[in-house]
């Protein structure tokens, strides 16, 4: 076996809700350490799986995806042939890490951010380069990450709005910081939490064309609240496009993955009321937190990063009162989605009382 695989400890997922509830004798968790939508999909999503006929079970699916790839392309005004689709952009993203990086090679990631930039890097056998976003208010320290680049450089990770910080940096700052990277390293920029920022122009899409070195990552995990059904894309043009679409599996999209996953892309409807109402539910919950003295980031996606102390101390006493937030990042930073209107407010009380 590799070393940097055996060096691995197991990813913990998730424990399922009804399993917490069990542990704890809860008779309501809000399950909010994930970062996944309380609103669930809409409701055409089930409509359109359901009406996917048995008699399609016996065949392969389509492989290019061809129905979700034209409502994707409508909805991002990008070229139908800049898409590779994925079981969740978690699959994009392990994806990329192989197609790009050598044995030996490095990648840059600001720290905080996600896991498994890094993870996977280690299993392609490169290090991971993580510079400190700025202590006061959580934004990616650009510059820093330029001076960090060497001749084994590959990959530059940016996940905006940031996981955990929940923190967004406008597309003119990364633009900027694109125009000085080389163009044999290759920029990735993860929109996972994408449709939950409040201001205009928020996405790096339109850029793809213009730029062979920049991929853009989406997920309808999140807002379009999917993450069961496992769909994800990246934007992208050649040569990093035909070489992802060699590598990936080729079946890897179900035809009720398509199916469902197509219907979210086209209710606009349903994806803008819920994202205002997490918007909402944020603000609220931030001046809470003003309110309350205590340090946080300002958030553009569906979770905030805050400064708790001791953060698995908090973590548990939190559970204890029917809030699974994740207490696994940082000793002193706890990162809390948000809930339906009733649990934040709820999880206010909770809250004062865990800190
Ligand atoms: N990118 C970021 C920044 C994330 O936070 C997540 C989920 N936690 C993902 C990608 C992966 O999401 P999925 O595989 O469900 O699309």
């Amino acid at each position: 076996m590799k070393k940097t695989v055996k060096a691995l400890a197991a990813y913990q997922a998730e424990l399922p809700v009804e399993t917490v509830k069990a542990k704890y004798g809860l008779q309501h968790l809000a399950r909010l350490s994930a970062n996944e939508s309380v609103y669930g999909p809409s409701p055409k999503v089930a409509q359109a799986v359901r009406a996917v006929s048995d008699d399609i079970l016996g065949y392969y699916p389509d492989g290019q995806a061809t129905e979700l790839r034209e409502a994707v392309a409508k909805l991002n005004h990008v070229d139908p042939q800049h898409l590779v689709f994925g079981a969740g952009a978690d699959e994009l993203i392990e994806l990329l890490t192989r197609v790009v990086l050598e044995p030996g090679s490095n990648i840059i990631i600001p720290n905080p951010t996600f896991g498994e930039y890094a993870m996977h890097a280690q299993i392609e056998q490169s290090t991971t380069k993580k510079i400190p976003v700025n202590v006061d208010n959580g934004h990616v320290d650009f510059d820093a990450i330029l001076d960090a680049i060497d001749d084994k450089t590959a990959m530059v990770w940016i996940a905006n709005p940031n996981n955990p910080t929940g923190v967004f940096e406008t597309t003119s700052s990364i633009k900027r910081f694109l125009d000085k990277l080389p163009v044999n390293i290759t920029l990735v920029v993860d929109e996972a939490y994408y449709d939950f920022v409040d201001e205009p122009d928020a996405t790096m899409a339109p850029l793809v064309a213009e730029y062979t070195n920049l991929v853009v990552l989406r997920t309808l995990s999140k807002a379009y609240g999917l993450a069961n059904l496992r769909v994800g894309y990246g934007i992208m043009q050649d040569p990093l496009y035909s070489a992802m679409q060699a590598v990936r599996l080729p079946y890897n999209l179900s035809t009720y993955q398509i199916a469902g996953g197509t219907a979210a892309v086209l209710d606009q409807e349903y994806l803008q009321k819920n994202a205002q109402r997490f918007q909402v539910e944020r603000q609220k919950f931030q001046e809470f937190l003003t309110q309350n003295k205590f340090k946080f980031y300002e958030s553009q996606a569906n979770f905030i990063w805050i400064k708790v102390g001791e953060t698995k101390k908090v973590g548990q006493k939190l559970l204890e009162q029917g809030f699974q937030v994740n207490d696994r990042l940082n000793p002193e930073w706890i990162r809390i989605a948000l809930g339906t209107p009733e649990d934040n407010a709820e999880l206010k009380l909770a809250f004062l009382k865990a800190t």
